[in-house]
């Protein structure tokens, strides 16, 4: 007679999730993915103004990037931000999207440099990218697109308006320069205060280029909250352990953060881990070691991923002479 018992297959527990988890303890949880290198604007600290590119053959298309995603999602990665470069040049930005939209992830989001974003924002919304930074140096239409060498202004500040309006979790970038835009630090907090946008301030990194001036031209956040305490009063928020950024409210209902990467490094507690357009993984911003995991099986792809992670620095290194928009930001 059959017996009625459950046969132990049935049973038995299911397959473990792999998670990636490296050699001190660090749950990879968030991926960015930059889908090219190219942009519409050349702001000085991060692209020479001569630059040109070039159509890039090893791009990896929606599908490739969808199923290394989709891997990486199956080893525990729960959040993809999308970067670049400028991820709304890339031709098939509405199919890229689409694909990594369908991944059961806990957030999706995309940094921009907001030119070419506002026809783009209803797309996201539908497809719940809520997630949005848009960078923005400077309030002043003159001294932004004398900072990113472009006639943006109008457009950037559109789609921020445009944004913030259609409910999308929405953080500026600003990058803070001695002597460029030093001196817009209380107007930004102001302009938090007046809308409600949340205004993330940026030390300069030692990456790529940046590397000749920053010397003069870094500000460390320390410096930039006595300024900005000497007018406002700030009331730290509490931010998840990985976080890159500390956070304050001040007392006019404005919300500003700090991303102190050199003056106060958060290596220890990183949990990323960057894909770049031609399929190469790397463990850090500041390492351009890395491998590619294109074209292999998803348990071949998630043990090439503890490779990279192998790499992935404890502590903060020093300076990289690759350019941010070539890793992604
Ligand atoms: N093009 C998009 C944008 O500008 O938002 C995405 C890529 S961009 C490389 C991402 C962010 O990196 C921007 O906010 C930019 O200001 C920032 N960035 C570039 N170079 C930097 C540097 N050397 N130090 C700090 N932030 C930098
Ligand atoms: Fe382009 Fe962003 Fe670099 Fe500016 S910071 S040049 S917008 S990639």
């Amino acid at each position: 007679m059959k017996s009625l018992l459950p046969s132990p297959m049935a049973t038995s527990a299911p397959t473990p999730v792999p998670q990636l988890i490296d050699g001190y303890g660090r749950q990879m949880r968030k991926l960015r993915v930059s889908l090219l290198e190219a942009c519409n604007f050349r702001c000085f600290y991060c692209m020479p103004a001569a630059m040109r590119f070039a159509a890039h053959p090893k791009q990896l298309s929606a599908t490739e990037l969808h199923a290394i995603c989709r891997a990486l999602v199956s080893g525990g990665i729960s959040q993809i931000r999308v970067t670049g470069g400028e991820p709304t040049l890339r031709k098939d930005f509405r199919e890229v999207m689409t694909a990594l939209a369908s991944l059961p992830l806990e957030k999706f989001g995309m940094t921009s440099n907001g030119f070419l974003l506002e026809p783009y924002l209803p797309l996201l919304k539908a497809l719940g990218c809520h997630y949005l930074n848009i960078s923005l140096d400077s309030l002043q239409a003159e001294n932004f697109n004398r900072m990113t060498r472009s006639m943006g202004f109008e457009k950037v500040m559109s789609s921020i308006l445009k944004a913030h309006e259609m409910g999308f979790q929405l953080k500026l970038n600003t990058v803070i320069l001695r002597g460029e835009n030093d001196h817009e630090l209380l107007d930004f907090v102001r302009f938090s205060e007046a809308t409600g946008i949340e205004v993330r301030f940026l030390e300069l990194m030692k990456i790529g280029m940046a590397r000749q001036f920053q010397p003069e031209a870094f500000i460390s956040a320390e410096e930039q909250i006595t300024q900005i305490q000497n007018t406002f009063s700030l009331r730290p928020i509490v931010v998840e352990k990985d976080a890159t950024a500390f956070s304050f409210q001040t007392q006019g209902g404005g919300k500003i953060g700090f991303i102190a990467s050199e003056s106060r490094p958060f290596c220890g507690d990183c949990s990323r881990l960057r894909l770049s357009h031609d399929g190469k993984l790397r463990a850090c911003l500041m390492l351009n070691q890395g491998k590619s995991l294109r074209d292999l099986s998803e348990p071949e792809l998630l043990k090439v991923t503890r490779q990279v992670m192998a790499l992935k620095p404890f502590q903060r290194i020093e300076s990289v002479a690759q350019n941010m928009y070539r890793i992604g930001g």
